[in-house]
């Protein structure tokens, strides 16, 4: 056992060396998938996995970070927290249920504290069928011009154009156009890409790799940046099918817990989404039974969190136009956005993850 501000780094290298450490300490094996680029320290960039249980354990639970790049901050502490963690680990081991850590899904945007991904791709919009017309998000290219303006900070009279544009549709109406995924924009938010990025075809290969002998599966994806501070919600991952979304609430909301929402429906902070990850799993591990979860730590308010992400794709877009102060100011504010330093906070992340990490292990191992 660590303590709790041990488990967590404000950096990926950090991050990454912790990680590494808590693999080692914990007596398992690694294997690295390196990325072709370096991090921002000039550091090498990979997805790191560990596997903790047997090879071919039929139950298996994935707990993974990074997805989208800065969040891995806090999904990192809690896979190096559950590394050291003895009890965790023998709860597991004593169910019969292998654990495959996942760390830094995409390391390129982690180190370099943007959400997406050295493509400007959200990786949880990008598993789409690319063979396909593209989906299309008509209200997003109404709001581009507004939502990455020419100059930043945004003049008054931008501001006031995007807070009228929140008065008239409502900021969760607004949310939802933004959030969802949009594929015409390349330089746009929440970009979905035009072909499978590193990152999707890593976790792809991942998948194959070590879900193959799996009857049946769980995964538990760390994410931050949504609803209240330090709260955790539990959004159901997976396809819209009756019994895995009953599975889902039975392993993760019943006897008290927080409930299992749903993307989209009213009570969750997330909108519907394209594109996301767990496709893959179907795609991949068609022979498993599939019960997903997505964990969303809650740090500073939207309006907040969407101002940090216009100024992060705002920076890159205008590599040349913010000085340094202002590069720093950028990059402190994502930071803000999808990490809490507080011992407070990260003390709230590790119990309610752990807590869903449990509740995993019970559920694959009981079956239901
Ligand atoms: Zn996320």
């Amino acid at each position: 056992m660590i303590a709790i501000p041990d488990a967590f780094a404000g950096r990926y290298a950090l991050a990454r060396a912790r990680f590494i450490a808590g693999v080692a300490t914990a007596g398992i094996s690694l294997q690295q998938y390196r990325h072709p680029l370096n991090g921002m320290e000039g550091e090498e960039l990979a997805v790191d996995v560990a596997l903790d249980g047997p090879v071919d354990a039929e139950h298996l639970l994935i707990v993974s970070s990074g997805c989208h790049g800065v969040e891995g901050l806090c999904g990192s502490g809690v896979q190096v927290f559950a590394l050291h963690d003895d009890e965790w680990r023998e709860k597991a081991r004593q169910q019969g249920v292998a654990v495959l850590y996942v760390h830094a899904l995409n390391p390129h945007g982690f180190s370099f504290l943007r959400r997406v991904t050295e493509e400007n791709v959200d990786l949880n919009r990008n598993f789409i069928d690319f063979g396909k017309p593209l989906p299309v998000n008509a209200e997003y290219d109404e709001l581009h011009p507004i939502l990455l303006p020419e100059q930043w900070p945004p003049t008054l009279q931008n501001e006031m154009a995007l807070g009228k544009l929140v008065s008239e549709r409502g900021e969760a109406a607004l949310q939802a156009v933004i959030s969802r995924g949009q594929y015409q924009r390349p330089d746009g938010l929440f970009y979905g890409g035009q072909a499978p990025t590193w990152s999707h075809k890593t976790l792809r290969a991942i998948l194959q790799s070590y879900g193959r002998k799996a009857k049946r599966m769980a995964w538990l994806d760390l994410h931050t940046g949504l609803g209240p501070f330090g709260f955790c919600e539990r959004i159901y991952l997976g396809r819209n099918e009756a019994a895995s979304m009953q599975r889902a609430i039975d392993w993760w909301g019943g006897n008290g817990a927080t409930p299992v929402t749903v993307a989209g429906d009213g009570d969750s902070a997330s909108a519907e989404l394209t594109g996301q990850m767990h496709s893959a799993i179907y795609e991949e591990c068609p022979h498993a039974q599939f019960t997903g979860l997505a964990l969303e730590f809650g740090t500073i308010p939207a309006v907040q969190v969407l101002q940090a992400l216009r100024g992060d794709h705002w920076r890159h877009l205008h590599e040349d136009a913010a000085d340094d102060a202002l590069a720093q100011q950028i990059q402190s504010q994502m930071r803000a956005a999808f990490y809490d330093e507080s011992d407070g906070w990260k003390g709230l992340v590790i119990s309610q993850a752990r807590q869903a990490m449990f509740q995993a292990v019970d559920g694959l191992a009981t079956g239901s």
